[in-house]
């Protein structure tokens, strides 16, 4: 037992302060702030460098930040009004299948089923019965508050439709590290400034001892994270964990980033537009619209990229355009020794689906769930490396669907999509779709069954057959099945105020 003891994590340093350096302290202050059992402490040091700052982008995200937020204990009002945060429901797609092609991807689902099958076959046999059915999100609370721009917290009146959503926010990202920040120091950590020069590792284990900074000063440390951005400093700089390159597969490898003027509506989805050689984003906060456009340099220069952006704005651009460069791909370890890397230093996929923050949640819940002693036992870095390499790949997958699937062909860039390989779960994906409109959901954890059904349907798949158990139920009760739950959608959504309000009243009654 007394090993056991020797062996406890006394000091954590994680190297850098954007949002996955204080999302990462924010869990270790809030579960090893305090002493331990033997009254020793665990420190947790945050150290970032004022000349080199933060990425800065990074303002849309998936439900689960809200688990992320509920288990710091933090206060869902409270955190709308310091991070300047609206509401999210999913993602308007435009001009992605084909141009003028539209669509939402929304958080939830498409109302409840009416027999043992997914709703969508019954929905297939409907579209076979009768030559133009509107679009399956008419039945998808999402999609109809999104499109009536109303917003309320999931519960209401009606069971089954006005609960069967979730949500996300947009917030500031620069506010949200500061609010993290305020929480992580409040409960002991530590923050210091500088610049780190030199990576000191131990001669016979490799394991990193200390950082060392341009003024000179050491910060020595049991466990080091990684959250120094794209650069890598530990992970890459020191322990040369290499990477894996995706480019083939995902083409993007620049951004330019602007933020502009809000318009009145504020609208409760980002918005996602294919350009020539990219897409473009739009996420609405409450003092500002977010914007950006992601795109191949092979394809097009930064000069075009700069005035399509610019040309797309809805309000007046408030600052120059940010330019930023990426490779798209993963870390191919993120913990080696003891060493964890969390955010971009342990990989980018690209923020067409807003998952980086998504994958921070995820590695600092495998962290603590997997929270080593000082020797960092291999074995759990091979789980934690499985784990998160898993969950890399299944959003690389979710995104190349985007691309591949398109029938657009105005562009070499688009020529170029849908010409790619694509890795065979997806390929199967895609085939087992169109062939019998079932989805195989390859990562539970990641994206589910209606995420890929509104994808493929969105991106134009229409399935060439649908479960013969449909079949099943009389077509007279499905048809009245989704009348009815139309119906009720749209009732449940036109009783909800306008997403502008509900920010507001929140923000109000905090
Ligand atoms: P950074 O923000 O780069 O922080 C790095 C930190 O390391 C800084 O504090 C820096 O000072 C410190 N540092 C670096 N070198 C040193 C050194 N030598 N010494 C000391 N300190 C050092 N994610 C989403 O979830 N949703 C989105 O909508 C979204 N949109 C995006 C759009 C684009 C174009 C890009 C590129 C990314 C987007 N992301 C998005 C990803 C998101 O921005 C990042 O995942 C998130 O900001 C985390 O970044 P980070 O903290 O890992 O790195």
């Amino acid at each position: 037992m007394s090993d056991t003891n020797d062996n406890t994590i006394r000091r954590i340093v994680i190297v850098g302060g954007g949002t996955a350096g204080w999302m990462s302290a924010a869990p270790l202050a809030q579960r090893l702030g305090g002493p331990g059992h033997d009254g020793g402490r665990c420190e947790v040091v945050v150290v970032e460098s004022p000349e080199i700052g933060t990425i800065g982008v990074g303002e849309a995200t998936l439900p689960t930040i809200r688990f992320y937020n509920a288990a710091l204990g933090l206060d869902e009002a409270d955190f709308i009004a310091r991070t300047r945060a609206t509401y999210k429901l999913g993602i308007e797609f435009r001009d992605w299948g084909h141009l003028g092609n539209r669509f939402f991807h929304g958080f939830g689902d498409f109302g409840p089923t009416l027999g043992n099958s997914p709703v969508h076959m019954y929905w297939l046999r409907l579209a076979r019965e009768f030559d133009r059915m509107p679009a399956l999100e008419n039945w998808s609370m999402s999609s109809v508050m999104a499109r009536e721009n109303r917003f309320a917290a999931p519960g209401g009146q009606t069971p089954g439709i006005s609960d069967a959503y979730s949500y996300g926010f947009h917030f500031d990202a620069g506010l949200y590290a500061n609010y993290l920040r305020d929480y992580a120091m409040a409960r002991g950590a530590q923050r210091i400034e500088g610049t780190i020069t030199a990576v000191e590792q131990h001669p016979d284990s490799g394991f990193i001892t200390a950082v060392k900074l341009r003024d000179g000063r050491r910060v020595e440390g049991d466990l080091f994270i990684d959250c120094s951005g794209f650069r890598g400093l530990l992970i890459e700089g020191a322990l040369q964990a290499g990477y894996e390159d995706w480019s083939d597969r995902l083409p993007c490898n620049s951004a330019l980033a602007v933020p502009c003027a809000s318009v009145d509506k504020l609208t409760p989805y980002t918005r996602s537009s294919a350009r020539a050689a990219g897409w473009t984003w739009r996420i609405p906060l409450q003092h500002r619209t977010g914007n950006g456009h992601v795109y191949s340099d092979a394809f097009t220069s930064d000069e075009e990229a700069a005035r399509v952006l610019l040309d797309g704005l809805d309000g007046a651009a408030l600052d120059q355009p940010r330019q930023l460069r990426f490779v798209t791909g993963r870390r191919r370890k993120s913990w080696v020794k003891n060493c964890i890397a969390i955010g971009l230093s342990a990989g980018f996929v690209e923020p067409l689906e807003s998952t980086s923050i998504h994958l921070i949640e995820t590695a600092v819940g495998k962290l603590v769930e997997l929270f080593p002693q000082r020797d960092c036992s291999p074995a759990l870095a091979d789980e934690f490396n499985r784990v998160m390499g898993g969950r890399y790949e299944s959003v690389r997958d979710f995104i190349i669907l985007h691309y591949k699937l398109t029938a657009r062909d105005d562009s070499d860039f688009w020529r170029h999509c849908a010409a790619m390989p694509v890795p065979e779960p997806l390929r199967h994906q895609i085939e087992l779709f169109r062939e019998t409109g079932r989805v195989a959901v390859l990562d539970r954890d990641g994206f589910a069954e209606p995420s890929f059904v509104a994808m493929m349907m969105g991106l134009g798949i229409t399935p060439r057959r649908y479960d013969p158990l449909a079949d099943r139920v009389d077509i007279r009760q499905v048809h009245g099945h989704f009348a009815g739950v139309r119906d009720l959608v749209a009732q449940a959504a036109a009783r909800m105020p306008e997403h502008r309000a509900y920010v507001e009243g929140t923000v109000a009654g905090k």
